[in-house]
């Protein structure tokens, strides 16, 4: 009941609603700054097929904040993406991915990496969306083929009809799409069916528990069948372990990323160079570059 709670509790509940809003109008201060100081430096996180060779990259968004260090997108990505800066921010990692593309697409090594560039509901709906992709693709010269654009499955829901819309015109300039976080959502089969899609993303919490939990395991194989159905590509996210990793691949996925392969880092510290490690595992043998 209302009048239990006392009045000291209530001089409480204030003090802490303007220290949340002293703290927000900084935050917005802050990235407003950083907007213009091009403070974002994107990492990128490998993906690897069943040999283990690097298809491509996750571009991973990160803030050099100027005293607090960097940070990780779960300390500024959600409030970007209430005040509607994540448009701004967005488009910039979207120009330094492309660049990449363009750096990478010179060598014959690097030639065919995938970039995929996480965008969220406020740039998808944003009406200028689609013209800004194309006008980075030309002013970077980016291989469209090579950028992959990753939406959730939550984000549909807004409006699935703008969606699918936004969705064919990416896919029109030959950019493909990957749906991320797959299994966390509400899209039904039948929507899925609609989608202009070239990939699932499964989701690291059915990753995580795999052979743990005989329930993620049945998701997990739903998931691949059904990209299979769809003829989909599948890839795993949040791939820490080598059970994990045997697990997936023994129900048919194909691709994969995580913590296994390597964490996201910067383009300078990405080891994208052909297997120099040997990982021996019940009688498989690994070519991999990466330090285990
Ligand atoms: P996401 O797109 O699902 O990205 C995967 C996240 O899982 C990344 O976190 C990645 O570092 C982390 N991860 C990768 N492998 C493993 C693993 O083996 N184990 C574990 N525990 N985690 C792993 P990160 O970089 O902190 O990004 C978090 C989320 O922030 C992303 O989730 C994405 O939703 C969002 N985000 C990141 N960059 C951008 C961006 O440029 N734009 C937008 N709109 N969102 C972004
Ligand atoms: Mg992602
Ligand atoms: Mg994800
Ligand atoms: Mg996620």
């Amino acid at each position: 009941e209302a009048k239990s709670s006392g009045t000291g509790e209530i001089r409480l509940f204030e003090i802490w609603m303007e220290q949340a809003a002293t703290l927000r109008s900084q935050l917005e201060h802050e990235l407003h700054q950083a907007i213009e100081n091009k403070e974002f430096r994107v990492f990128y996180q490998i993906q690897v097929d069943s040999n283990l060779a690097p298809t491509g990259v996750e571009a991973l968004v990160r803030w050099q904040h100027p005293t607090r260090g960097l940070l990780a997108p779960s300390e500024f990505i959600g409030f970007a993406e209430s005040s509607g800066m994540i448009v701004e921010i967005g488009l910039q990692v979207l120009e330094t991915a492309c660049r990449q593309i363009t750096q990478w697409q010179d060598a014959p090594q690097t030639r065919e990496l995938v970039v995929a560039v996480n965008v969220s509901a406020k740039q998808l709906y944003a009406p200028s969306f689609v013209d800004q992709l194309k006008q980075v693709l030309r002013t970077t010269r980016a291989n469209p083929a090579c950028l992959e654009i990753e939406i959730t499955e939550s984000q549909l829901i807004v409006d699935m009809q703008v969606a699918i819309q936004t969705m064919q015109a990416i896919r029109a300039m030959g950019v493909r799409i990957s749906l991320d976080d797959f299994g966390t959502g509400f899209s039904s089969l039948s929507h899925l069916r609609q989608l202009p899609l070239d990939q699932l993303k499964i989701d690291q919490a059915f990753v995580r528990d795999l052979s743990l939990n005989p329930n993620d395991d049945a998701i997990v194989r739903t998931i691949i069948e059904l990209g299979n159905t769809l003829k989909l590509d599948v890839i795993a996210e949040g791939v820490e372990t080598w059970a994990q990793h045997e697990r997936l691949a023994q129900m048919g996925c194909e691709r994969y990323q995580g913590y296994l392969f390597g964490r996201p880092c910067s383009v300078e510290d990405l080891n994208l160079a052909p297997g120099t490690v040997r990982h021996e595992r019940a009688g498989l043998h690994y070519q991999t570059a990466y330090s285990l």
